[in-house]
């Protein structure tokens, strides 16, 4: 029996028939880890911790105590998640001695499911980039073709997921940052509705758009996941107070009768040929089981690439401040005065691309620019938000690629920043408009890599993703 390639939901049951213990399937994964080492998708595990959870996860089950959903199932967590007494280093130099004293929430929530956390993923520093190149500790690879990108930032938590080291990972979404690599590694990718999942403890990068998502295998193992992370939390004023619904019962196992969103936008020259007909072969399944297309309009869809990096680039100039080698980040040695501490840190501690997006991201608020650039980004961004609530008036669902082309050569797009960005263009809108988003793998193209379909839902709708995915997901092979 091959345990590692057991779906969450599957895994979940072995254990609670004593097939396997936590111990040995910790034990599994971190050896598999191991054995994995050339993907660098952990920058570090946890072991002896890990250990110390499942033993006692495994102590409490002899005794028939009662347990979380989670149980004893080996997790990892991006490493922008603070987590007690582990290295949180957001991929960046900067922070490469910073030890958490605190649990995130997301990560506490995890634990109180009985989930065993066995390493922090890699990722592109502070979550700024597509393809997880730029991490100040390596670049990641993709588990199905190591000589391609895995996706970013949360490329890591994609590749951990893909690659069996674990049952499902943490990660977060600003522009696409779970669901750019999980159709990368041919995995499942949720960003919950802005607001679904509590973000204290996650270093902030652009807070009016970043949230917490998780990589699966399956859908369903994503519903089990949300069930856990979703909720208000006192600590996090921006986290919904809405009722959470159990996820899981909202996979019915029919898609009749609902009404599928197709909008040509989304549909452009820029998209691969090979993905568009995955991604129209899947529209047709829908079809051909009871669901009805309907054309929608979102005209300003081709404008929120430029809106994500005016509020995202402004948000994390903010964000950054407190990176100044004093409060936050190693310090420079050796500086004249305060000022100079300041520029030397900073200028040591940082990478190229978040350099470029700070001094963006205060360039488009520097006054003079500020009504030019930021306001009026964000007079769009409204407009947006209003179309995808038009759009919401006539369907349940919106389909479309996760991303325009499958993924990339390792160094490909390092020295075209634009065509770096261009790989989210299908993904901002999403946060843009603080929408609920899957990606889900639907085929592969002629070279082995796979394809992402992209669900997106009204705002607080996660259920309607639950029950599309999984319904493609088990009439895919008809297809
Ligand atoms: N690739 C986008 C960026 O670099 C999205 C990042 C993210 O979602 N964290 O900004």
């Amino acid at each position: 029996m091959d345990y590692l390639k057991c779906s969450l939901y599957e895994i979940r049951q072995m254990l609670e028939n004593n097939e396997i213990s936590s111990v040995e399937l910790t034990k599994l994964c971190l050896d598999r880890i191991n054995s994995t080492q050339n993907l660098n998708a952990i920058i570090s595990t946890c072991e002896e911790q890990a250990i110390d959870a499942a033993k006692k996860c495994d102590q409490a089950r002899k005794k028939g105590e009662k347990l979380g959903p989670l149980a004893g199932i080996p997790v990892v967590i991006k490493d922008n998640i603070n987590l007690v007494g582990t290295k949180t280093t957001c991929a960046s130099k900067f922070l490469e001695n910073w030890i958490s004293p605190f649990n995130a929430t997301c990560a506490q929530k995890l634990i109180d499911a009985g989930a065993v956390i066995i390493g922090k993923a890699n990722m592109d520093e502070f979550a700024m980039g597509s393809s997880t190149e730029n991490s100040a500790f390596g670049v990641c690879r993709n588990p199905v073709n190591e000589d391609y990108v895995p996706g970013g930032s949360s490329g890591g938590s994609a590749a951990t997921v893909a690659s069996f080291q674990s049952f499902a990972s943490l990660g977060t979404d600003t522009g696409g940052s779970i669901r750019e690599p999980a159709s990368f590694c041919g995995v499942v990718g949720l960003k919950p509705t802005y607001g679904r999942v509590s973000r204290f403890g996650v270093v902030a990068f652009a807070s009016s758009l970043d949230q917490v998502g998780c990589f699966t295998r399956t859908v369903r193992d994503s519903a089990i996941m949300l069930n856990v992370l979703a909720g208000e939390d006192k600590k996090d004023m921006t986290s919904a107070k809405i009722l959470v619904p159990d996820y899981e019962k909202s996979i019915t196992g029919s898609v009749k009768g609902k009404k599928i969103g197709i909008a040509k936008q989304f549909f452009s020259d820029a998209l691969n040929n090979e993905v568009r007909a995955n991604i129209e072969k899947a529209i047709k399944l829908y079809e051909d089981n009871g669901a009805e297309i309907v054309d929608i309009d979102l005209p300003s869809l081709d404008t929120a690439l430029a809106v994500y990096y005016i509020i995202s680039s402004a948000e994390a100039a903010s964000n950054l401040a407190r990176f100044d080698g004093v409060k936050y980040g190693v310090r420079a040695k050796n500086f004249s005065d305060t000022v100079d501490l300041y520029f030397k840190s900073r200028t040591q501690g940082f990478g190229k691309e978040v350099k470029r997006r700070i001094m963006l991201g205060n360039y488009v608020l520097s006054s003079g620019y500020f009504d030019a650039f930021y306001r009026k980004a964000k007079k769009v961004q409204k407009i947006i938000r209003q179309e995808f609530e038009t759009a919401f008036e006539k369907c349940d669902v919106i389909i479309c690629p996760t991303t325009a082309t499958v993924a990339f050569k390792l160094g490909e797009k390092c020295d075209d920043h634009l065509a770096m960005y261009l790989n989210d263009i299908y993904t901002v809108p999403v946060n843009i408009a603080g929408l609920p988003a899957i990606s889900i793998p639907c085929g592969k193209v002629s070279n082995g890599l796979p394809v992402g379909m992209q669900l997106i839902a009204p705002h607080f709708k996660e259920e309607t993703l639950f029950n599309f995915g999984d319904f493609y997901e088990k009439h895919a092979k008809e297809i």
